[in-house]
This record gives structure tokens, sequence and C-alpha cells, in this order.
């Protein structure tokens, strides 16, 4: 061990088990790149104030969850907590909005930044696939972001979770019924934190995971009941969309998000297997975001799923995934001469596309032997001195133990056609 540990709230991903992370990130980006997502890559920090107006200041993540800092410079910045807010503040400074082709659709891949209190599933840095889908109000693009994700996940063999799903309402239905709530809420036996939240943020407090809050909240007004024609027309739109798609939810009529620009379609991803942290990803419209930055009202649709979570996930449910060897072919010289041959072997192995690995390091046969059978390699090839004379290499498959002879010029071309 060195020195040093990896920074409280965070780990390291290492070989094996790295590679189902890889593999998660892939699955989850892969229906995105197959639906006219486009990639997109933004800053790992940004000025604060665009988290600050594109969170929200009221937010648990902005209030006491950013790693915000001040640069030699004197600028403001915070490492990312989220993507939405930074993947539309990309699209609006280059314009893709004007470019006549609404929505501009996006995918993102990367690390996210929040000082929490560490805990299993729950980290000071961790991981998110996301996608936008910016400038279209259309029912289809919110039930086709579920979709995907919904496709994502059962791609990766995962069952057990499920979808909640809300609308949040807009600008004309939602005011009243904050003031319903509002007016609902100051009647309850509330701390004063919680009251304080009631008036900046009255729908939060219908998410707050204490019993005896939950407790009182049995009577509250709800959304639903609250929803003007055109919210209530669309929501039904989405539901359907999703029914048809064969894609089973379930409404869940406490499921919020405080800020007034998050607007109509919110929905969550739980996993049954995850205990407290059982969010594996969410999203939904955020109508007014755009504005609150600085931009033209540009309506939006987006998700964002952890990938930390998806893999603790799949662990619950003794997922594995069936991933490729990364090694197909080990090879293994015996002698001064013939390392330096069957290194231009590998070489060529490579550069024809065979996954090849090399035993480092001048081993004996033994000891080389077992690097080959560790590196899960298919075949071990074994050039030794009386080999070198033959002009021949010993290739060995793994599986069935058996051994022939292969002329070492013809080699690339047997194991390139029998890896295909
Ligand atoms: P939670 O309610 O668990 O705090 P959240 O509402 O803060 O989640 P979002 O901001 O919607 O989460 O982020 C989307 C997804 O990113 C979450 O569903 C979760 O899978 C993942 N995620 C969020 N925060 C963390 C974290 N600190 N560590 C690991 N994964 C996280
Ligand atoms: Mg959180």
């Amino acid at each position: 061990m060195s020195t040093f540990q990896a920074p409280k709230g965070t780990y390291d991903l290492l070989p094996p088990s790295s590679a189902t992370y890889l593999a998660v990130r892939e699955a989850i980006s892969a229906p995105l790149r197959n639906s006219g997502y486009g990639y997109v890559e933004t800053p790992g920090f940004e000025n604060v104030e665009l988290f600050a107006r594109g969170v929200g200041e009221s937010t648990d993540i902005v209030t006491k969850e950013m790693y915000a800092f001040e640069t030699k410079g004197g600028d403001r910045l915070a490492l990312r907590p989220e993507g939405t807010a930074s993947v539309l503040r990309a699209a609006l400074e280059a314009n893709l909005h004007k470019a006549g082709n609404l929505p501009v659709k996006l995918w993102y891949s990367g690390s996210y930044y929040r000082y929490e209190r560490p805990q299993k599933g729950r980290y000071r840095h961790f991981s998110q696939v996301g996608a936008e889908a910016i400038g279209a109000e259309d029912p289809a693009l919110d039930a086709e972001l579920i979709i995907l994700a919904d496709q994502a996940y059962r791609s990766l063999g995962l069952r057990d979770f499920r979808i909640l799903l809300n609308s949040l309402g807009d600008k004309e239905c939602r005011p009243a019924y904050r003031e319903a709530l509002q007016d609902f809420l100051r009647g309850l036996d509330l701390d004063e934190d919680t009251r304080r939240r009631v008036d900046i943020n009255p729908l939060r407090v219908l998410d707050d995971k204490r019993a005896d809050v939950q407790k009182q909240l049995a009577g509250a007004p709800l959304l639903r009941d609250h929803l003007c024609d055109a919210c209530r027309a669309y929501h039904q739109e989405v539901r359907e969309l999703l029914s048809a798609a064969g894609v089973a939810f379930e409404d869940d009529e406490k499921l919020v998000r405080g800020l007034d620009y998050y607007t109509r379609t919110t929905f969550e991803f739980v996993h049954d297997g995850l205990g407290s942290q059982s969010a594996v990803g969410g999203g939904g419209r955020y109508d007014g975001l755009s504005e609150m930055i600085g931009g033209p009202a540009l309506p939006s649709v987006g998700w964002a799923l952890g990938v930390d979570r998806t893999v603790l996930a799949l662990e619950a449910e003794g997922v594995t995934l069936d991933l490729p060897a990364t090694t197909s072919v080990f090879a293994v010289p015996i002698g001064e001469e013939a390392r330096r041959r069957l290194f231009g072997v590998v070489t060529q192995l490579r550069k024809a596309g065979v996954a090849t690995d090399f035993a480092y390091g001048g081993k004996g046969l033994k000891a080389a032997m077992k690097a080959a059978n560790r590196s899960g390699a298919r075949y071990a090839l074994v050039l030794g001195e009386r080999d070198l004379t033959e002009g021949v290499a010993q290739l060995k498959d793994m599986e069935s133990g058996e051994q022939e002879p292969v002329a070492l010029d013809a080699i690339v071309e047997k194991l390139g056609s029998r890896l295909a």
C-alpha cells in the first residue's frame, strides 16, 4: 500500500470488475445511439451560477452537495453535480437549437461530484449516462426516453426494477396547486427546516422520507386532481404510448421535483434490491430551464441513469454479464531468439485485430503457461528452440488442451479466421 488512499466517498474501478462498468455504459448508451442521439461531452466543471440556476438555489444539490471553489484567476466554478444544465448550456452556446432541426437529441457519459454522506450506492464521485432531447414538446419524446431506458436495463438482464411516473403540471395549473398544497402543509406539525421548505419548495415536502412526515401527508392535495386539460391530455398520451410499447409503469402521485422549470412528465427508475439507495435513474421534462439560464423557450426532456447503482442492481439480481474475453491469444516464447521472433508475430496478430498478449519478463515455460491460463486466452502460442528451426509454433487450445504445430508465416491467417 502507498501513503495515499482514494478520497472518502470514492472508489477505483479496477480489472476485472471494471469491465462490467464499461459494459454498463455501453449498454445504456446503445439504445440512444440507435435512436438519433448524438454524443456530447462538456467540461467537468462549470461556472457555479449555471448549477445554482440550472439545478435550483433551494435544492440539496446546490445548497449542500456542490464542490464549489474559486480559481487563482478569481472565477467561481463548481465540479459538475449533474449533466442537464451543462448539456443545455453547451447546446445553447453552439446554437444547436438554431440549426432548424428540433429536437436536438444528445447523450453523454461521465463523472459527477456531490458532497454527500458516503454509503453503499451513494458516493462523492459517481458516474452517469444521460440523454437530453431539447426543443420539442411532444409526448412521444417523453415516451421514447422512458422506453429507451427500459430497453437499456432489460438488455443488461435486469428485471426487478420499476418505473414510477407522474405529471408535475405546468405554469397554467401548478401555481394554484402549489398554493393549495402550502395551505395544507401549513396546518401540519413540521420542524423549522421543513416549514421553510413549505415556503420555497413545497412540492419537495411530499418527497420527505421520514415516517412521521409521511403519516401527516396522508390527506395532502394531489397534483393529479389539479392538472389543467392540456397537461392531463399530455400525460395521458405519454401513458398510452408507454402501454402500447409494452412498458409497464406505476403512477406515483408523490414523485416530484421541486422547481418551477420542471414541468409535466417526471419519472424515476427504482430497483428493489438496493435498499434505501433504490433510485437507479431519473428524469423528466424541464420546459422552463433554458429560459432560467438565459436562453430562449426550449421545452425539453431528459434522464440520467446512475452507472454505479446499475452495477449494484446487477449484483443484487445475481446477473453476470457475458463479457468477451479480453485476450484471445497468449504468446509464450522459450529462449532469446524465440522471444524476438514471437514478439513480431504478436504485433502482426494485433494489427490483424486479434487480441493478443505476451509472456514478458523472461518467464520460464511453467510460469508463462500459468500466465496464459490467468489471461483467459482461448489459445496459447508457444515458440521453442526446436520449433524455430522447423519454422513452426505450437498452437494450444486452452479449453481442450489439444496442441498442433502451425507454420510461423501462416499463424496470423489461421488465428484470424478461427477467431472471426
Ligand atoms: P437520490 O434520491 O438517491 O439522492 P437523486 O435524485 O439525487 O438521487 P439524480 O440527480 O436524479 O439523483 O441522478 C440520477 C441518478 O444518478 C440517480 O438515480 C442515481 O442512480 C445516480 N446518483 C445520484 N447521486 C448519486 C451518488 N451520490 N452516488 C451514486 N449515484 C448517484
Ligand atoms: Mg441526491
